[in-house]
């Protein structure tokens, strides 16, 4: 049985983040409690943190869980195959079921069911029962969450590495069919840069070329021990020419951007791309415009782009998969451990805002405070 009352982070405003205790609700026959083990920290946590990512507050972030469950009704036990005591990863979405979008099997585009109720992370306090957060101890599940499985004996600073890993299985893989014969290109080796080398190695793609800044030098160390062939440092060498080179004058099969704020990435990706190829855009540029962006190019390429947005099922099953296959070494893409008193910290490092510290992957461990 959970306690009465839990400690969660309340966000009251951009760049404002408080400790407090609230109560620990009943759930019905179709929802449940989550003990928090693990809340994996991504570059939108530090948006939503900095008010770019327009939210309703005051709210509890963290929209990576990972925990164990405590309490459970029914018929939510049967419909989830999950019990008490089993560790779950939980999906950000929490999708109504009803929509043109959930229709049409893209639940990650839908907008939920009023009062903002469409993901973790993104439900202001005032929407009952509150607790829509995993920068806490404990966690509510609505009916409508997604929930997976995952072995206990994995820690869970590792096990909640799905979240990366589901992005890359599902930006650099499933959308553009990457697999046997394709050159994958990946601007930017930030964790879900790393993470999209670790799924197109999974996925039998022939090359996998980086790209970064010389800031970058020891993540795209680590993405070459992942398995990328070739790192480019875009500062130092001319980016478009050793691409040429590399895929002896063809480009890219495939081009992933995930790289953060700068928009420039974007228009040079049309100049990394082979003749029919696919570019998927995942980074978000703050609403920035494109300059020098040719649209010819998409043209007389006939290159597909995709929009990713989110993660789906079938691709956090492929990284829990992999996770629990102990296959790749994915722990050493983990750097740094935060207790919840140290969330802000948590954020700032992952932004950069800390000098002399980089993380690439960093969660919160409610349990380093105990
Ligand atoms: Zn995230
Ligand atoms: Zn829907």
């Amino acid at each position: 049985m959970p306690p009465s009352k839990t400690r969660v982070v309340v966000q009251t405003a951009p760049r404002a983040l408080e400790m407090r205790d609230m109560p620990i609700p009943d759930i019905d026959e179709e929802s449940a409690i989550l003990r928090i083990e693990a809340c994996g920290i991504c570059g939108s946590d530090a948006e939503q943190y900095n008010g770019v990512i327009e939210v309703a507050l005051p709210l509890i972030p963290g929209h990576e869980p990972l925990g164990i469950i405590e309490k459970i009704g029914d018929k939510a036990a049967q419909r989830w195959g999950v019990d008490v005591g089993d560790r779950v990863a939980v999906e950000t979405l929490i999708p109504c079921g009803h929509c043109s979008t959930c229709i049409g099997g893209r639940y990650n585009l839908c907008r939920g069911r009023g009062d903002r109720l469409f993901g973790y992370a993104y439900v202001p306090l005032s929407t009952k029962p509150g607790l829509w957060g995993a920068y806490a101890d404990y966690m509510y599940l609505d009916p409508h969450s997604i929930v997976h499985k995952m072995r206990k004996d994995i820690p869970a600073n590792i096990a909640v590495m799905f979240n990366p890993l589901g992005a890359g299985f599902r930006w650099a893989v499933e959308m553009p069919q990457t697999g046997p014969g394709d050159t994958v290109l990946i601007l930017g080796p930030g964790q879900r840069g790393i993470a999209s080398v670790i799924a197109c190695r999974a996925a039998g793609a022939d090359t996998i070329i980086v790209t970064g800044l010389t800031s970058d030098e020891k993540k795209l160390a680590l993405a070459k021990e992942f398995g990328a062939d070739y790192t480019i440092n875009i500062e130092e060498e001319d980016a478009r020419k050793r691409v040429k080179e590399i895929t002896n004058g063809r480009g890219a099969d495939v081009v992933v951007e995930v790289s953060a704020n700068a928009p420039e990435p974007v228009a040079e990706s049309l100049h990394y791309v082979a003749m029919g190829g696919r570019i998927v855009l995942a980074g978000v540029k703050g609403g920035k415009p494109v300059p020098n962006f040719i649209s010819d190019l998409v043209v007389v390429k006939e290159i597909t782009i995709f929009g990713a947005l989110g993660v789906t099922s079938k691709a956090y099953g492929s990284a829990i998969r992999l996770i629990e296959s102990g296959h790749v070494p994915i722990e050493k893409m983990h750097t740094h451990d935060f207790p919840l008193e140290q969330t802000e910290l948590a954020i700032q490092t992952l932004a950069g805002e800390i000098d002399g510290d980089s993380s690439i992957h960093s969660c919160l461990l409610p349990d380093l405070s105990a």
